[in-house]
Formats: structure tokens, sequence, C-alpha cells
């Protein structure tokens, strides 16, 4: 039980840390919708859909590590700091 509460804890601290890097920010404006983000993404926190011309991220899952910023072509990611 004691391993539990730890690992709770640790869960706790790294969500804080990554919530503390900032968000992704989108801009739809740019988005091609090539899905290269959602592949790139190693925790599966982006969903792209070409058909419905849909973008969306879970930033419960995501981690903020930025390879989605990276890989996007057309620069339609960034991480937004917090202020
Ligand atoms: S990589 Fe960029 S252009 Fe491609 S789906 Fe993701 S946000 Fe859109
Ligand atoms: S920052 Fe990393 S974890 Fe978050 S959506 Fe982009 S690739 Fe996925």
């Amino acid at each position: 039980m004691a391993n539990f509460k730890r690992k709770i804890a640790q869960i706790k601290l790294l969500r804080k840390i990554f919530e503390s890097r900032g968000q992704i920010s989108y801009n739809c404006d740019k988005c091609t919708h090539c899905t290269l983000c959602e592949k790139t993404c190693p925790v599966n926190a982006i969903t792209v859909s070409r058909k419905d011309k849909n973008w969306t991220i879970d930033n419960n899952v995501c981690v903020r590590c930025t390879h989605c910023v990276a890989k996007c072509p057309t620069k339609a990611l960034s991480l937004k700091k917090n202020i």
C-alpha cells in the first residue's frame, strides 16, 4: 500500500512538472491535418481527423516533450509557456 501511495505521489509530481512547462498551442489556420504530429506523439495525446478536419489534444496525457512542435511542417504548433 505504501508503494502504491508513493507511485501516486510520483505521478502527481510529474504531472505538475509537465504542466509547469506550459501547454501546446494549436493554430487551426496553419494546420493541413497531415497527421504527422499524431504519429510522432509518444503518448498518443493528439488525435487528428483528416476527414472531419479536426485536431484535438488531451492535456492530461501530454508530457510537453514538444516532438509534435518540431515535426509540424506548417508551424501550426508551439509550446505556450505559463506566464
Ligand atoms: S503536424 Fe501540424 S499540420 Fe500536421 S496535423 Fe499536426 S498540427 Fe496539423
Ligand atoms: S508535446 Fe509531446 S506529448 Fe505533448 S502532444 Fe506533443 S508530442 Fe505529444
